[in-house]
């Protein structure tokens, strides 16, 4: 049973999340594990892979892949997947690879199960586990054709370093005119306003109570006027209303400011484990019998519409 893991990279490095789903794949026992690496002057990466247990890893160098656009990835990895036989595809979560996933589903007319949580190998085949019902449960999915195309949700396996052959093996991608055809003018990197939510001593956060993206931003004026940071849980991050390096968690990052104001959060156990070392714990729910309140400071039982601006409103008053 072939499997291929996408190992995105930038900058020269191969990203953590890419390397977690690699190691999974390696550790799986399903037979030879290979990763592909796409780019242009990207020596030296095929040997980190190696490292996370790539037994092959094949590499397209070509300037037209320099960009992170999909449409070239698709044209390369469907080939590699017809010419080598393979038979499951492997991505971590990322915009990237969203839609690289995406268009090999189409392009290959295959089946692409996402936002899975784990995979096992089962009688002869691979089962995906995917949480459903507000994460309160994990349901078994599969794949009734190979090639098996497989997203993972960002950072649910962590990178475990297991030497295997890491043989680099080049290959020249054969472009369909049309996968170029688009251009990346300019790429930015997002400035940061204000301290990160590592350092932070003070975080608002929001999830998913706040009821639309837009009510981050109501969150970041409360952040701005305690001086702190905002973070996010998983459910609103997910979604795509806040970016994930928020994301404080389970899955995403442990933090212990002075204080933490969590605004429409539910305090599952996920979110707890990442904050629960807060000195002071302040939630805003309008369900009183929300999870949050078991371990708050200090509970507000209100609509978060209500109180943030007004909470926002009198700081800034007693500031002034
Ligand atoms: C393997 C795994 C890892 C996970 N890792 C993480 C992680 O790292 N971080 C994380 O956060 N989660 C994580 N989760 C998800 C976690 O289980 C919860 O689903 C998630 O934390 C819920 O986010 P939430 O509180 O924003 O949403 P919900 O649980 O939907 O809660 C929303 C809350 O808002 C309240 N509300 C609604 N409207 C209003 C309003 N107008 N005013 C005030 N309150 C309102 C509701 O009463 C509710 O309590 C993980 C799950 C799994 C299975």
């Amino acid at each position: 049973m072939s499997v291929l893991v996408f190992l995105e990279h930038h900058e020269g490095q191969l990203q953590k999340g890419s390397l977690g789903v690699l190691s999974k794949a390696a550790g799986l026992g399903a037979g030879g594990v290979s990763g592909v690496i796409l780019g242009s002057a990207i020596e030296g990466l095929e040997a980190e892979a190696g490292r996370y247990g790539a037994a092959i890893v094949y590499v397209a160098d070509d300037e037209k892949l320099a960009a992170p656009l999909p449409q070239p990835r698709v044209d390369a990895i469907a080939q590699l997947v017809e010419e080598q036989g393979i038979e499951t595809v492997l991505f971590a979560q990322s915009i990237l690879s969203a839609d690289l996933a995406a268009g090999l589903a189409a392009r290959l007319d295959a089946g692409l199960n996402w936002q899975l949580v784990d995979i096992v190998a089962q009688d002869g085949g691979l089962v995906g586990k995917q949480s459903a019902l507000g994460d309160s449960v994990l349901v078994d999915v599969g794949w009734t054709s190979t090639p098996r195309l497989g997203l993972f949700r960002a950072g649910v396996f962590d990178p475990v370093e297991m030497r295997a052959a890491g043989a680099m093996e080049t290959f020249e991608v054969r472009f369909n005119e049309h996968s170029l055809l688009a251009e990346m003018l300019e790429q930015a990197h997002e400035e940061p306003s204000g301290p990160s939510i590592e350092d932070a001593n003070v975080i608002v956060a929001g999830g998913r109570g706040l009821g639309a993206p837009e009510g981050f931003g109501m969150v970041e004026e409360l952040a701005k006027a305690l001086g702190g940071a905002v973070g996010a849980t998983r459910a609103v991050v997910d979604a795509g209303w806040y970016p994930y390096a928020a994301q404080v968690g389970q899955t995403g990052k442990s933090v212990s400011p002075a204080l933490y104001v969590a605004c429409g959060i539910s305090g599952a156990i996920q979110h707890k484990v990442g904050m629960q070392g807060s000195k002071v714990i302040v939630a805003v729910n309008k369900d009183p019998n929300a999870p949050i309140f078991e371990f708050a400071d200090l509970g507000v039982v209100g609509d978060v519409h209500q109180i943030v601006p007004k909470l926002t409103e009198l700081l800034r008053a007693r500031t002034l």
